[in-house]
């Protein structure tokens, strides 16, 4: 069965970031060692934290941001899918998300499962990175580029 995060009702700023804060997701990507110490290291020091996590599990799973879980929106009329996406989200993890694809039910655009609009950074991902305790609040554009090149992905 499929770990389906919450949804929440409550205002963006009223989410308190108790657990940590998923930062990293790229799908099917899975870095070398010295990849994932260098950007962890860069992490660390960027977002002044107590520790970074850095995960490569075998197989693609929904990386979420905790309790900061709260709306997911269609990229193309910005309806609140929340509840097809669930239904779509279990579809999806029957075959391991082999196809990340599917089909809206507001306006039915094919859209990745991994571009749906999330209210907070969320994705399906085999490698991420989590920042324990961060010192800074938001990941500056500067490093999240540079995480990029070092990965040579998207990251989110
Ligand atoms: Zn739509």
């Amino acid at each position: 069965m499929f770990d389906m995060p919450r949804f929440r009702g409550a205002p963006r700023a009223a989410v308190r970031r108790r657990k940590p804060q998923a930062f990293g997701a790229a799908e099917r990507v899975h870095p070398s060692e010295e990849r994932r110490s260098q950007q962890a290291g860069l992490l660390q020091r960027a977002l002044q934290a107590d520790n970074v996590l850095s995960q490569v599990t075998d197989a693609v799973r929904f990386v979420d941001c905790g309790d900061n879980f709260e709306t997911v929106g269609c990229p193309h009329c910005g309806t609140d899918v929340g509840e097809w996406w669930t239904l779509a989200m279990e579809a999806a993890h029957d075959q391991q998300f082999a196809d990340l694809r599917a089909t809206t039910p507001c306006c039915a655009t094919t859209v990745s499962l991994n571009d749906l609009v999330y209210s907070w950074p969320a994705g399906l991902a085999r490698y991420t990175l989590e920042v324990l305790n961060p010192g800074v609040g938001s990941l500056p554009e500067r490093v999240h580029q540079r995480l990029e090149q070092l990965l040579g992905s998207r990251m989110r």
